[in-house]
Protein backbone atom coordinates (compact mmCIF):
# COMPACT_ATOMS: atom_id res chain seq x y z
CA UNK A 1 0.00 0.00 0.00
CA UNK A 2 2.83 2.55 0.79
CA UNK A 3 4.49 2.49 -2.61
CA UNK A 4 0.81 4.04 -4.13
CA UNK A 5 1.66 6.62 -1.89
CA UNK A 6 -0.94 9.39 -0.07
CA UNK A 7 -3.48 11.83 -1.18
CA UNK A 8 -0.15 14.61 -1.29
CA UNK A 9 1.48 12.30 -3.92
CA UNK A 10 2.29 14.66 -6.76
CA UNK A 11 -0.34 13.78 -9.77
CA UNK A 12 1.47 12.71 -13.53
CA UNK A 13 0.34 15.52 -15.75
CA UNK A 14 -0.82 13.78 -19.20
CA UNK A 15 1.84 15.35 -21.02
CA UNK A 16 4.45 13.54 -18.62
CA UNK A 17 6.16 11.03 -20.54
CA UNK A 18 3.48 8.17 -21.85
CA UNK A 19 1.47 7.99 -19.04
CA UNK A 20 -1.31 9.55 -21.38
CA UNK A 21 -0.59 7.43 -24.08
CA UNK A 22 -0.60 4.01 -21.62
CA UNK A 23 -3.76 5.27 -19.99
CA UNK A 24 -5.70 4.97 -23.21
CA UNK A 25 -3.99 1.91 -24.56
CA UNK A 26 -5.69 0.04 -21.50
CA UNK A 27 -9.14 1.31 -21.64
CA UNK A 28 -11.85 -0.37 -22.93
CA UNK A 29 -15.08 1.92 -22.92
CA UNK A 30 -18.01 -0.40 -22.44
CA UNK A 31 -21.80 -0.82 -22.92
CA UNK A 32 -22.50 1.40 -20.01
CA UNK A 33 -19.95 4.02 -20.57
CA UNK A 34 -17.14 2.71 -17.69
CA UNK A 35 -13.82 2.99 -18.97
CA UNK A 36 -12.71 -0.14 -17.88
CA UNK A 37 -9.43 -0.32 -16.71
CA UNK A 38 -7.42 -3.76 -18.61
CA UNK A 39 -4.52 -2.88 -17.24
CA UNK A 40 -2.26 -4.06 -13.78
CA UNK A 41 -3.58 -3.93 -10.59
CA UNK A 42 -3.32 -3.65 -7.24
CA UNK A 43 -4.09 -6.54 -4.61
CA UNK A 44 -7.45 -4.45 -3.78
CA UNK A 45 -8.46 -4.20 -7.50
CA UNK A 46 -7.60 -0.80 -8.28
CA UNK A 47 -6.06 0.10 -11.54
CA UNK A 48 -1.83 1.22 -11.67
CA UNK A 49 -0.01 2.59 -13.76
CA UNK A 50 3.50 2.75 -13.31
CA UNK A 51 4.88 6.25 -13.48
CA UNK A 52 7.73 8.12 -11.87
CA UNK A 53 8.81 5.13 -10.31
CA UNK A 54 5.62 4.78 -8.51
CA UNK A 55 2.23 3.55 -8.72
CA UNK A 56 -0.49 5.55 -9.19
CA UNK A 57 -4.29 4.86 -9.03
CA UNK A 58 -5.86 5.19 -12.60
CA UNK A 59 -8.95 6.71 -11.28
CA UNK A 60 -7.48 9.42 -9.62
CA UNK A 61 -4.86 10.20 -12.52
CA UNK A 62 -8.78 10.52 -14.58
CA UNK A 63 -10.04 12.48 -12.10
CA UNK A 64 -7.09 14.67 -12.16
CA UNK A 65 -7.12 15.16 -15.62
CA UNK A 66 -10.16 15.14 -16.32
CA UNK A 67 -12.00 16.85 -13.26
CA UNK A 68 -9.06 18.83 -11.27
CA UNK A 69 -6.71 18.27 -8.76
CA UNK A 70 -7.93 16.35 -5.28
CA UNK A 71 -7.05 18.60 -2.62
CA UNK A 72 -4.52 16.75 -0.18
CA UNK A 73 -6.46 18.01 2.83
CA UNK A 74 -9.48 17.18 4.30
CA UNK A 75 -9.47 12.93 4.16
CA UNK A 76 -10.73 12.98 1.15
CA UNK A 77 -11.51 9.63 -1.32
CA UNK A 78 -12.88 9.03 -4.69
CA UNK A 79 -15.88 7.40 -4.93
CA UNK A 80 -17.43 4.95 -7.75
CA UNK A 81 -20.94 6.24 -8.33
CA UNK A 82 -20.89 2.80 -11.08
CA UNK A 83 -19.50 0.85 -8.07
CA UNK A 84 -17.53 -0.61 -10.90
CA UNK A 85 -13.84 -0.56 -9.32
CA UNK A 86 -11.77 -0.29 -12.15
CA UNK A 87 -13.81 2.48 -13.86
CA UNK A 88 -11.77 5.68 -14.85
CA UNK A 89 -14.78 7.52 -16.36
CA UNK A 90 -14.46 11.14 -14.71
CA UNK A 91 -18.62 10.96 -15.06
CA UNK A 92 -18.46 8.25 -12.86
CA UNK A 93 -15.93 9.56 -10.12
CA UNK A 94 -16.97 11.95 -7.34
CA UNK A 95 -14.48 13.10 -4.79
CA UNK A 96 -16.35 12.32 -1.48
CA UNK A 97 -15.24 12.16 2.54
CA UNK A 98 -13.70 8.68 3.65
CA UNK A 99 -16.67 8.41 5.74
CA UNK A 100 -19.04 9.52 3.32
CA UNK A 101 -17.49 6.75 1.11
CA UNK A 102 -17.57 4.04 3.67
CA UNK A 103 -20.80 4.93 4.38
CA UNK A 104 -21.89 4.56 0.75
CA UNK A 105 -20.16 1.06 0.25
CA UNK A 106 -21.83 -0.35 2.86
CA UNK A 107 -25.26 0.80 1.74
CA UNK A 108 -24.61 -0.78 -1.57
CA UNK A 109 -23.65 -3.59 0.28
CA UNK A 110 -26.86 -4.11 2.23
CA UNK A 111 -28.90 -3.55 -0.64
CA UNK A 112 -26.96 -6.21 -2.62
CA UNK A 113 -27.93 -8.70 0.28
CA UNK A 114 -31.46 -7.55 0.50
ZN1 LIG B 1 -18.15 3.48 -14.48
Amino acid sequence: MSRLGSNKAAIVHPLDGSVWLRFWDNIHIDASGCWLWLGATNDVGYGVIGANSRNHYVHRLSYAWFVGAIPPEGDLTIDHLCRTTLCANPDHLELVSRIENFRRGHEARKRAVA
